[in-house]
């Protein structure tokens, strides 16, 4: 059974479908990039699976359960933005934190008596720094834990980014073309470093780029959308020698 299923989705705004019936299983594990032109619906899709946005219709299973009526904190995913989404006024280690406070204070609230050791439970907040510092260790940037998000560069934000996804030790990570705000030669040293990670880890890793080479070099398979469908899935090989479509072959031919 694929752990991450993804059953005849659409999404509607206003009068405009936007993601038209998508189905894509996805296995543990796995690599997996969903790629196509600007304003195909890859990132409305990413936003589905992680609970920011609801469907239209279809369903999103982990693991075989539903998660519809489940809301994105407690999807036990981790999503990596374009733009970082970095807290300006918190340290590289209050930023990286984030996501564990978060989960506890949403175990708080479902306690139906507050009891006087949570929030501020000394015991948590060691298990949530040492969580952080070994994140950290393993993006090389334990150096910058003091350091505000405004006195780092653009790869090192990147990193943090990674960071406070590493921290929750999701079951997939979910990211929304995280490298388009880097230059080209970080950007194809912080590729092999995301793919390498993932090497090591080996969780799943769902990556929306509209940058086909970016793909082609990355994943396990690459889901090629357009218009709001998947028009191919398959290991990249098989999709730029033996594209289902001519507009696959186009998209994946087209020089970047
Ligand atoms: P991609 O990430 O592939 O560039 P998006 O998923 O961001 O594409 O957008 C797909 C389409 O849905 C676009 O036409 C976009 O304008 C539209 N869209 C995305 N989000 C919204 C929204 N919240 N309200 C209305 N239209 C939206
Ligand atoms: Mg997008």
């Amino acid at each position: 059974m694929a752990d991450l299923q993804i059953d005849q989705v659409t999404k509607t705004f206003g009068d405009t479908q936007v993601l038209k019936g998508i189905s894509l299983d996805i296995a543990d594990g796995e690599f997996v990039s969903l790629v196509g032109p600007s304003g195909c619906g890859k990132s409305t899709l990413l936003r589905i699976i992680a609970g920011l946005e609801g469907q239209t219709s279809g369903a999103i299973r982990i693991h075989g359960q539903d998660v519809s009526g489940i809301r994105a904190a407690d999807r036990n995913l981790s999503m990596v933005f374009q733009s970082y989404a970095l807290y300006p006024h918190l340290t590289v280690a209050e930023n990286i934190s984030v996501p564990l406070k978060m989960r506890q204070l949403s175990a708080v609230q479902r306690l139906p008596v507050i009891g006087p050791f949570l929030p501020g439970s000394r015991d948590k907040n060691v298990e949530i720094a040492a969580a952080v510092k070994h994140a950290a260790q393993t993006l090389e940037i334990d150096k910058l834990l003091d350091r505000k998000p405004g006195q780092l560069s653009g790869g090192q934000r990147q990193r943090v980014a990674l960071g406070r996804a590493l921290v929750r030790e999701p079951a997939a990570f979910l990211l929304d073309e995280p490298l388009s705000n880097l230059d080209a030669k970080l950007r194809v040293q912080t590729r092999a470093e995301i793919a390498e990670l993932h090497r090591r880890i080996g969780a799943t890793f769902v990556y929306v780029t509209h940058d086909q080479v970016e793909a082609m070099t990355m994943s396990s398979r690459i889901a090629v959308m357009m218009d709001g469908e998947i028009l191919q899935c398959d290991a990249p090989d098989e999709v730029y020698h033996n594209p289902l479509d001519i507009r696959v072959a186009e998209f994946i031919g087209s020089p970047k």
